[in-house]
């Protein structure tokens, strides 16, 4: 197996206390895992026996950032239908350019997004595509985690009642086969670099009966569920007026909640729901940019967190963002909370940390395996740069990597132990030829798609 030594960094093992950081520090990573992670310089005879050495001076090592929920699908929109609150941003750009991609575009946005995120420092990425105009639209997705490198888990999004939006309405029996279908073909082991899981939309688009169904086969099949709930006022007022009942107590009502659903936004949720949330296990998976630019409103982190209940970080999708950058979702999470808090403590460094490493990997079912340097660890490894103007000079790495860095700064991207990024270039995929195919793909879906660029760009008011 490849012996690769990273070694003479400011490692930040992030695995209890996240402000550790060791500097220099290594990592021994041997074929797909960490072996070893150390304080000092690697104990001799390692740099004449390693396969491949990294030099990190001057960089943070860290573990691979984790991108809890996205649609890498609109890539291809971004742009289109900025300025506008979430069910018209749906409706005027983002479903009917859906409608016009072919699996080839559904591939090539796919892998345009998986390359942007591991640029940015993500190495896992939770993608929910919601398109399933063609029925191999999900294994084009799939096939692009595949050809990036990345570590993906792809819930399949689907919806089988109006008011979900008609077109994208599947039967139940279509539902449950074809998830299922998908995870016999891409879950081939608890690790496998590509996995595939329920993604039941939103409360509000889904038969009572199917999401029961769904929550049996979930655990029959072991596997997570991911849905949006509570991400704008809006949908809690749809869900009170059609049930009685806000969307986290009406899922808790029909008796389907548990530690493997993963629930999305939930920026509206009452304090008794946030109490059932804890109470059953559930995660929270927290977008604050895409809330920012929906105008969705400030999700109340600090609450979340006061009550035990574990958080992930995530983009959401290139249409409502409009980038893939984990290290910008870093900052804004923190600074997010503290103008809405009116405390400059309301969330750390550390406290980011621990959302986007340990809350990722609990997201991507990946708890202990991911998210952190040390021995035994999936080798998901990131080299971020801070010998830049805009981070130097450096005095706390945790400070730096949450308040300064941005995607541009990272250097290095290892995941699973394969080099996929290196001195901020990709190693396996031509770049140029990636985003020029995907530049002549999106025209021809905004051309098929009837989508009317000036209007949509105008200055709005
Ligand atoms: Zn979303």
């Amino acid at each position: 197996m490849t012996l690769l030594l990273i070694h003479n960094g400011w490692v930040l093992p992030c695995d209890a206390d996240m402000r550790q950081a060791l500097r220099p520090g290594y990592v021994l990573v041997r074929g797909e895992r960490i072996e070893a992670v150390g304080a000092g310089s690697p104990p001799a005879g390692l740099l004449a026996e390693a396969d491949q050495v990294i030099d990190a001076v001057g960089q943070a090592v860290i573990p691979g950032l984790v991108n809890a929920h996205t649609h890498l699908f609109q890539c291809f929109l971004r742009g289109l239908a900025d300025d506008r609150p979430l069910l018209q941003w749906l409706a005027e750009a983002t479903w009917p350019g859906g409608l016009a991609m072919t699996e080839q575009d559904f591939y090539l946005a796919a892998l345009l997004g998986f390359v942007e995120n591991l640029k940015c420092g993500a190495t896992s990425v939770l993608d929910q595509d919601y398109v399933q105009t063609s029925p191999h639209n999900m294994d084009a997705v799939a096939e692009a985690a595949q050809r990036s490198g990345a570590r993906a888990l792809l819930a399949r999004g689907v919806g089988d009642r109006e008011p979900y939006f008609a077109r994208f309405v599947e039967p139940a029996e279509t539902i449950i086969a074809e998830t299922g279908r998908l995870i016999r073909r891409w879950n081939t082991g608890p690790t496998s670099r590509v996995r595939v899981e329920f993604g039941p939309m939103i409360p509000w688009g889904c038969r009572v009966e199917t999401l029961a169904e769904i929550g049996r086969r979930a655990t029959e099949w072991d596997v997570g569920v991911h849905i949006h709930v509570g991400e704008t006022r809006d949908e809690v007022q749809m869900s009170l007026d059609e049930f009685g009942l806000p969307p986290v107590r009406w899922l808790d009502e029909i008796g389907v909640l548990d530690e493997r659903w993963q629930l999305v936004h939930c920026v509206w949720l009452t304090p008794e729901e946030m109490d059932i949330v804890a109470g059953r296990g559930s995660l929270i998976v927290h977008c604050p940019v895409s809330n920012m630019y929906l105008a969705s409103g400030i999700a109340p982190v600090g609450e979340w967190r006061r009550r035990g209940i574990p958080v992930a970080l995530a983009t959401d999708g290139p249409g409502s963002n409009n980038s893939q950058d984990m290290l910008e979702v870093l900052k804004t999470t923190a600074c997010l909370q503290k103008v809405g808090q009116l405390d400059a403590q309301a969330l750390l460094p550390a406290d980011v940390l621990e959302m986007v490493f340990h809350g990722g990997a609990r997201a991507m079912c990946l708890d202990g395996q991911i998210g952190r340097l040390a021995p035994g660890a999936l080798a998901d490894i990131v080299l971020v740069n801070l010998a830049r103007p805009h981070i130097a000079p450096v005095h706390s790495a945790a400070s730096a990597l949450v308040y300064n860095a941005n995607g541009n700064d990272v250097d290095t991207v290892i995941v699973g132990g394969e080099v996929l990024v290196r001195e901020g270039k990709l190693t396996q995929i031509d770049e140029a030829r990636l985003v020029a195919d995907c530049q002549a793909a999106a025209e021809g879906i905004i051309a098929r798609a009837g989508i009317r660029i000036a209007a949509a760009v105008e200055t709005a008011g």
